[in-house]
């Protein structure tokens, strides 16, 4: 929360108080909420897949991979990606792959709630159907990986009306919002790590970040998108 006299006050679950002149806020999913952006941003409820594929030593050297694949008719289906496979990692018995967009295939999935209300409203359980559907995506296209599922795991994407990332000094430039990146912030963490250092700590950027400023988005918003 702010309190007067420009000063940043956080409360922790634990009830320490800290107190600091400017703050940074990055709460992934759950930024129309807590940065008051009502509808701005969208979640959509992502799956991740382990399949254990026939000969596992053969996805040891794989690279990490995207493929935009086309359907069976012919339409752009989402980008699939994967990863080599990584003992020591999480459901290391399979590979993990997942989709990227949800295509204009039909493929983003079985589920009604790909978009859900709040992200505490996500529904994590993942439905035989979405798992099916994964392996009838994957099947024509690596043939040895779409065995049997060992995993699925849910998370969420937050979405800007086109598709980039968020990040603006709030009104007053106490506080920054950052975070919502649409799927693809991860890799661009040391970037936008100066880029939030630059503006908490002397509220500009010689970085051009006027396509992520909340009234651009807007007005994105404004013209239809998302
Ligand atoms: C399935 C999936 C695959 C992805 N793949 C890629 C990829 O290949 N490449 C890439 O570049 N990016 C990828 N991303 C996106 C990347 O994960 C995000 O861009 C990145 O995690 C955003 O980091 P963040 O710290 O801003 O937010 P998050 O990692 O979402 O962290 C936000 C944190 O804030 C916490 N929080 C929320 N509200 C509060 C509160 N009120 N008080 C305290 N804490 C709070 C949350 O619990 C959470 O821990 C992927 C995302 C998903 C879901």
């Amino acid at each position: 929360g702010e309190e007067g006299y420009g000063k940043f006050v956080v409360e922790t679950s634990s009830g320490e108080t800290l107190r600091a002149a400017k703050g940074v806020l990055s709460v992934g999913a759950w930024a129309n909420e807590v940065y008051g952006f009502e509808d701005l941003l969208k979640v959509e409820r992502r799956v991740l897949h382990w399949f254990k594929p026939s000969d596992l030593e053969l996805y040891r050297n794989l690279p990490v991979w995207i493929w935009q694949y086309e359907t069976g008719s012919g339409k752009q289906g989402a980008a699939l990606y994967g990863f080599p496979h990584q003992p020591g990692y999480s459901h290391a018995e399979g590979v993990k792959i997942a989709r990227h967009g949800l295509g204009k295939d039909g493929s983003g999935g079985t589920k009604d709630n790909l978009f859900p209300e709040s992200p505490n409203e996500l529904d994590r359980d993942v439905e035989e159907g979405e798992i099916e559907l994964m392996k009838s995506i994957v099947g024509p296209l690596l043939p040895t990986l779409a065995g049997e599922s060992v995993a699925t795991e849910t998370c969420m994407y937050t979405m800007t009306p086109n598709e980039d990332f968020l990040v603006d000094l709030k009104p007053g430039g106490k506080v920054v919002y950052v975070s919502p990146c649409s799927g693809h912030g991860f890799k661009m963490v040391p970037c936008m790590g100066e880029i939030v250092a630059d503006l908490a700590m002397n509220g500009r950027t010689e970085y051009d970040i006027s396509f992520m400023g909340v009234e651009e988005l807007r007005k994105w918003k404004g013209k239809g998108a998302k």
